[in-house]
């Protein structure tokens, strides 16, 4: 057991000191959720759904509050963690309404009666990244606690701040004790326990590519489930024809949102060679006029990265040479970094083209057809997200059905919905979350006979 100072990114000081659990502290929860598991899974759907539904009133009712510790512990601007208190609610709400449509089959067989039944797993862990506290928590936790699992979170070290007060709101709202836990722990340490652990039957790992390939080898020494929500390199591919205003508009939020610190960060442009000046003639005063500052003023759009360490990391990826140009971000105390801006023929030889920054540096490259920018977007291990702008929707269907990517948008960069399917295609992650399918990641499909003849 240990102790970690949680600090706020804009201010530098100390908001909490959270207690670590050790790797035994992780096998009693275990010990308790496996208890609990055997009560939850045996609560009639009815009363499951209504107490989620009490869960996500609850969560409604201190939105503001769980707002207000994000924008303390993840330096989220306050605007953005109302959204996300907001997401919390609306998906455990969604998922809910899924205890009670929850429905086996009946198929046809010689010489008796044949059911299936969808199962819940057991105990699953989801361990949360620090990028998105909240909503990453809920995407897990809403469809495993309505399919009948008991569920223990690992926040990330970082922000375990809203994950603790949402263990509290759904104890308050009458989910028995144990059904859901927050833990907060080290990776190597509380993390790598629960991937080990025999009786947790499923991870959900939303996090860095570096460490879900280590989660899969692991938990595949068990054969045990794995949802992996891992990183992205995004591409917003703009064609001539496009609106090229709304593109070069809504481009610096296609990546600085959250600082950059987005698995869906858009952060390479790629824009049709001959709408390629006048594009970047309209990006720069969009890059300039991005808001960044103090999180908790709600004229804020972009606040500070999430460490001292992180920001040395994103700025080794930034030669000064490749800069075009720069937003502008506040002097410390905070970890600011401004939103940045690289261009350059020698883009290939740029580590910030290649490799996920998860900060505040875009990459802005030509392309000549639709062919050179497949082929271009699809030059990376991943594969989350991406946008096509044009306005020549037979060209954005084409594109969107060529380009290696879970989530793609046209004339848009909304990625997420909770009632469509999430996830990546290759490095970026291994099965979806979120709409109507994700409720099977946290079934087992069980098979019985029963003899009449
Ligand atoms: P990370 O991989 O360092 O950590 C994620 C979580 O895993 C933390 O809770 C951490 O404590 C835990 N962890 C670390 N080592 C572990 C181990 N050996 N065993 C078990 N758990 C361990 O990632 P991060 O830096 O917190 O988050 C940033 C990454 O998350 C980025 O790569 C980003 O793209 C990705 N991300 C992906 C999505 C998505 O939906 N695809 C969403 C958000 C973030």
């Amino acid at each position: 057991m240990t102790d970690f100072d949680v600090i706020n990114p804009a201010t530098e000081k100390v908001v909490e000191t959270v207690r670590l659990a050790s790797a035994e502290e992780t096998d009693a929860a275990v010990a308790r959720a496996a208890r609990a598991f055997q009560v939850w899974r045996s609560v009639a759907p009815g009363d499951r759904a209504r107490l989620l539904r009490a869960f996500a009133a609850a969560v409604d009712a201190h939105a503001g509050e769980l707002a207000a510790l994000e924008v303390a512990n993840a330096g989220h601007p306050v605007g953005q963690a109302r959204w996300e208190a907001g997401n919390v609610r609306d998906v455990l709400t969604y998922y809910a309404a899924a205890p009670e449509r929850q429905f086996g089959r009946q198929i046809p067989v010689p010489g008796g009666l044949d059911v299936t039944f969808a199962e819940p797993l057991g105990v699953v862990g989801v361990i949360v990244p620090w990028n998105f506290p909240m909503p990453v928590l809920a995407w897990g936790v809403a469809p495993a606690l309505a399919a009948g699992n008991a569920v223990i979170v690992k926040p990330a070290e970082l922000t375990p701040l809203t994950a603790l007060r949402i263990g509290e709101l759904a104890l308050a709202a009458g989910l028995p004790e144990g059904v859901l836990q927050i833990l907060p722990g080290a990776g190597p340490v509380a993390g790598a326990r629960l991937v080990g652990h025999p009786d947790v039957r499923k991870i959900v790992f939303t996090g860095s590519t570096r460490v879900g390939t280590q989660i899969m080898a692991a938990a595949g020494r068990q054969v045990k489930r794995v949802t992996l929500e891992l990183g992205g390199k995004s591409a917003n591919i703009v064609f001539a024809d496009a609106d090229l205003e709304r593109a070069a508009a809504t481009a610096p939020y296609a990546v600085f949102d959250n600082a950059g610190q987005d698995c869906c960060a858009r952060s390479r442009i790629l824009v049709e060679r001959t709408a390629y000046d006048r594009f970047m003639e309209l990006l720069e005063p969009a890059v300039q006029n991005v808001v960044v500052g103090d999180p908790a003023d709600p004229h804020t759009e972009v606040g500070p990265l999430i460490s001292a360490a992180h920001r040395d990391k994103v700025a080794a990826y930034v030669p000064e040479e490749a800069v075009a140009f720069r937003g502008t971000a506040p002097d410390g105390p905070g970890f600011w970094f401004p939103p940045t801006v690289l261009a350059t023929s020698a883009y290939e030889d740029l580590p910030a083209w290649h490799e996920e920054v998860f900060g505040p540096v875009v990459t802005v490259v030509p392309f000549d057809d639709e062919a050179d920018a497949v082929r271009i977007a699809n030059d990376t291990p991943y594969g989350l997200a991406g946008s096509i702008w044009t306005r020549d929707l037979s060209r954005g269907i084409r594109m969107a059905r060529g380009v290696e990517a879970g989530n793609l948008s046209v004339n848009s960069h909304s990625s997420v919905r909770y009632w469509t399917p999430f996830g990546g295609f290759k490095q970026s992650g291994l099965g979806r979350e979120l709409g109507p399918d994700a409720l099977d990641a946290f079934t087992e499909t069980k098979n019985v006979f029963i003899a009449t003849d």
